[in-house]
């Protein structure tokens, strides 16, 4: 009889993994990736921080069993994920207003806050930025969303368009779930101000959308410190709102899976009720977290020392992008590029919108085996002192015609 898959279709594959798979198989030496999203360090390598090594060191050291974790994962490590959000004596942490929980990154953060949000709201739409993330949609149509966009970005400026964001958003109707990029925006590297961010509060209280902040690159716009600007002006806003957070990034542990949910609830009681019900999510997905990753995250934001190492390797990872971008654009202008590429230095986190066009991104891939997301993203995380001279002159000869 046919196999049981016999009728099984293939998956479209995911464009910016294919990207990597098409990258690996080009024999070309000087070929580039600047399609990835992952930091790497002047040598192309992702780093392994010093503050991990030591913080895994002790922990294997210690010799710990390998219990399991309770559902929501350790009380330690919730802790340290709030106090990095919501600051040490923030008011909202100490009423018990707050719950996280400990996620498989922050992936794993989005998809159980969306599949509680749609047990909680069936009616409700789910609004993405115009561009986001692409996980973004796949993620939250698999929790069951209808999910939709709202405006965001502006060709014209490489910036965002805020007028058009915030018109968009007044005009959802009540209980509408707003995922936000709270810094660092991805894939445009476009983010909005301060004072901004303070309109966007006031458009999600006015209609009473749910407001859920998605923070992955917290620390790669101006520290971990600043880039929490718009969770906590929520947080002041004394509104109820999820924040789903990532280590992936900003401690170079991508594979180890951390991240958190984290959810701002009206008091303590109403909390523990909704820690009772997301406790259901979890167990009948994945049942409880696993414990290496979480820990040496807590064991370095715990440890004075460790933390202060922690943040001068996230600064100089920070610095290494910005000196990156400083250094694309003058070497676009030194190519004699007309057209003004300033704006790179404008945007903010790994990526950058180029404005490149799909014809150049192929371009660039044909002659030269630079590999870059058809949309004109490009990571600059990936850019090195070998490789920067190199993608600026491809730039500048596929612009120049
Ligand atoms: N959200 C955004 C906007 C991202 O760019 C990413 C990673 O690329 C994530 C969430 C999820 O990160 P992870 O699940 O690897 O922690």
């Amino acid at each position: 009889s046919a196999s049981i898959f016999a009728n099984v279709e293939m998956a479209p594959r995911d464009p910016i993994l294919g990207l990597t798979e098409a990258f690996k198989d080009d024999t070309r030496a000087e070929k580039v990736n600047l399609g990835v999203g992952v930091y790497q360090d002047d040598n192309g390598k992702i780093p392994l921080l010093e503050c991990v090594k030591a913080a895994e060191k002790a922990r294997v050291e210690a010799g710990l069993p390998r219990g399991y974790q309770p559902i929501e994962g350790a009380a330690a490590y919730n802790a340290a994920v709030q106090n990095l959000l919501f600051g040490d004596d923030a008011e909202l942490v100490k009423s018990g207003r707050v719950i996280t929980f400990e996620t498989l990154g922050g992936t794993g953060a989005l998809k159980v806050g969306g599949d509680y949000l749609r047990r909680l709201y069936p009616e409700a739409k789910l609004y993405i930025s115009d561009p986001s993330w692409e996980n973004h949609r796949a993620v939250f149509e698999n929790a069951g969303f209808t999910v939709e966009t709202y405006a965001y970005y502006d060709p014209a400026t490489r910036g965002a368009n805020f007028p058009a964001m915030k018109a968009a958003l007044e005009a959802l109707p009540a209980h509408s779930v707003v995922v936000l990029h709270a810094c660092c925006h991805n894939p445009t590297g476009a983010d909005i101000s301060e004072s901004q961010w303070g309109e966007v509060v006031e458009a999600c209280r006015k209609n009473d959308l749910i407001p859920f902040l998605d923070i992955a690159y917290q620390g790669f716009a101006d520290g971990p410190e600043q880039d929490t600007a718009a969770v906590r002006m929520f947080a002041d806003s004394g509104m109820q709102f999820l924040v789903a957070s990532s280590f992936s990034k900003n401690f170079s542990l991508y594979g180890e899976r951390v991240g958190a949910l984290s959810i701002v609830t009206e008091n303590k009681e109403e909390a523990a009720r909704v820690l009772s019900q997301v406790k259901r999510v979890i167990r009948t997905n994945y049942s409880n977290p696993p414990t290496h990753g979480g820990a040496v995250v807590t064991a370095v934001l715990n440890s004075p020392e460790l933390r202060k190492q922690w943040e001068g390797e996230l600064a100089a990872m920070r610095q290494r992008i910005l000196d990156m971008r400083h250094s694309l654009v003058d070497k676009l202008k030194a190519a004699g590029v007309e057209q003004d590429f300033s704006f790179i230095t404008e945007q903010r986190g790994m990526f950058s919108y180029t404005g490149l066009t799909p014809e150049h991104v192929e371009r660039m891939r044909d002659e030269f085996g630079i590999y870059a997301v058809k949309s004109g993203r490009i990571c600059l995380a990936a850019l090195n002192s070998r490789n920067v001279d190199y993608v600026a002159k491809a730039i500048a000869t596929v612009v120049s015609k």
